[in-house]
């Protein structure tokens, strides 16, 4: 098994691109993030507030329509459009190209949501952040892993992964199988934990942020939107994966001696963003 790298502040300083002084929201990509289902639209205000505040130009959200107003008002700068039916994903049409797609954050497994998942694969081959439930289609429906474009990123908690790969009997059995998904399909898995570990084919990377007020509601939602809006401003998908997992984590080892572990919520996570890249320099 090859040594884990550590994603520390030498490796990301590698890979992150300052802004430019003529930049505008045209330059730094638009980003589509599709989840939500009645009763979790939350999840899709936490993504797409990240999504923005990680600093990609334009943000659309595709949610069912019982979550309009509510995300409207949540995120005024985020552009939403609906879904035909009113509580879950049926089908996804949307009227633009976009540079990124995050898809799965709240948005249940309907047998309808599942087929919409399945059209997404087959029409789209744009960079792919794929999260929550749409892990969990993709775990029941493992055909059409074959679908998806290589360098998609997966960001399974220990259970999604679980799903995915089947049980294993030690952490090296789970290393093995989720480094052979890797490489069949040319996917970038980030394994979320403490610590969170990506692999790439026979590259392992292990990050070095992040502490225990994560361990609560939303905060893989977060995620979801921060490595969406890194794609979307046009990192590689790697880089796109071990920037957005170091400074999620670095948003909670900056709010820790304020919120302490137990206040810290995912909506800190968000506010944090802006001080963990601050401190990129
Ligand atoms: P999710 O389970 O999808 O909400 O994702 C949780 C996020 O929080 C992932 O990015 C995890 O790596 C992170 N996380 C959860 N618990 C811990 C912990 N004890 N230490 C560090 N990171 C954690
Ligand atoms: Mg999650």
């Amino acid at each position: 098994m090859n040594i884990p790298i550590p994603i520390d502040c030498t490796e990301i300083l590698k890979r992150y691109r300052p802004i430019l002084s003529n930049s505008h929201k045209g330059m730094l990509g638009h980003a589509l993030l599709i989840g939500g289902s009645y009763g979790k639209i939350g999840a899709m205000v936490l993504a797409s507030k990240a999504c923005l505040k990680t600093g990609c130009g334009l943000v659309t959200t595709f949610i069912p329509s019982c979550g309009y107003e509510t995300l409207q008002t949540a995120v005024p700068e985020v552009m939403v459009q609906t879904d035909i039916n009113e509580k879950h994903i049926s089908r996804c049409e949307f009227n633009f190209a976009p540079q990124a797609i995050g898809i799965g954050p709240g948005m249940g497994q309907d047998l309808g949501t599942q087929k919409a998942f399945h059209e997404i694969l087959k029409k789209h081959f744009t960079p792919l952040v794929i999260d929550a439930d749409a892990i969990n289609i993709l775990a029941k429906n493992k055909k059409w892993i074959e679908l998806l474009p290589s360098k998609t990123i997966l960001t399974p908690h220990q259970k999604e992964l679980e799903r995915l790969i089947g049980k294993w009997n030690s952490e090296t059995e789970k290393m093995e199988k989720t480094m052979v998904l890797s490489k069949q399909y040319e996917l970038i898995i980030v394994m979320k934990g403490s610590p969170t570990l990506v692999i790439d084919g026979e590259k392992i990377y292990e990050n070095t942020t992040g502490n225990a007020a994560l361990a609560t509601a939303g905060s893989g939602d977060v995620l979801t939107g921060m490595i969406t809006s890194l794609l979307a401003q046009s990192y590689e998908p790697i880089d796109a994966a071990l920037l957005g997992v170091y400074l999620h984590g670095l948003t909670a080892d900056i709010a820790l001696p304020v919120t302490g572990y137990q206040s810290f919520i995912a909506s800190d996570c968000i506010a944090y963003i802006g001080k963990a890249y601050l401190s990129l320099g």
